[in-house]
């Protein structure tokens, strides 16, 4: 029996998430863009209208599913202007079908600016002058939740928790940023990817 899809692109779909968020460099500002994206859906499931979760409770992990409108299996990559936002149930029952097979013609009109709004987010370009100097003020300009940047900035035990820049962090965030160009973020605290739940193919 052949293998399902979701399988043989699971190490495919863990580096392109990572990459396609690498952009924003921390994950609070990660978590801030993804909340964009999906209000760009309405907070909806695009298919069958469920709504997102967005925020059940202020400063809880978003659950969240991104599909590829063109699957993996048909050459289309989790890059902007190629993101959906699925529910479970739909992005199972879409798997490795090309989009006009699961959409009806209506939906894939409406798709289409949707797919290319969403590239503007993903142009986002990580300011490390302004994180060294006063993230705090560089989190509100961003639009992240002051409760969020408080949080973030004061609690050691939370998961995205950055702390006030300094001079020993500068030299630490230099480094990393050196170490992990490219290819990843910085890792504080556990590594919880909210999309390691969700099916995309
Ligand atoms: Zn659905």
């Amino acid at each position: 029996m052949a293998k399902q899809s979701s399988e043989v692109y699971r190490g495919q779909r863990g580096k392109e998430k990572r990459a396609l968020f690498a952009c924003f460099r921390v994950r609070v500002i990660q978590d801030a863009y993804r909340a964009r994206f999906f209000e760009l859906f309405e907070g909806r499931r695009f298919k069958c209208g469920l709504p997102e979760k967005l925020e059940p409770e202020l400063d809880k992990p978003p659950v969240l599913c991104i599909d590829h409108h063109i699957p993996m299996a048909l050459g289309g990559h989790l890059v902007p202007g190629n993101l959906v936002s699925l529910c479970r149930n739909c992005n199972t029952r879409k798997l490795d079908s090309p989009p006009e097979a699961f959409y009806i013609p209506e939906e894939l009109r409406k798709l289409k600016p949707l797919l290319e709004t969403q590239k503007a987010l993903f142009t986002f370009r990580f300011d490390e002058d302004r994180w060294m100097s006063d993230r705090e003020t560089y989190l509100l300009d961003l639009g992240v939740h002051p409760t969020i940047v408080r949080n973030v900035l004061n609690d050691e035990n939370h998961r995205h928790y950055v702390g006030y820049p300094c001079e020993e962090s500068r030299i630490g965030i230099t480094l990393s940023f050196d170490s992990i160009r490219n290819s990843s973020f910085i890792h504080k605290k556990d590594d919880s990817c909210d999309y390691e739940n969700s099916d995309s193919h």
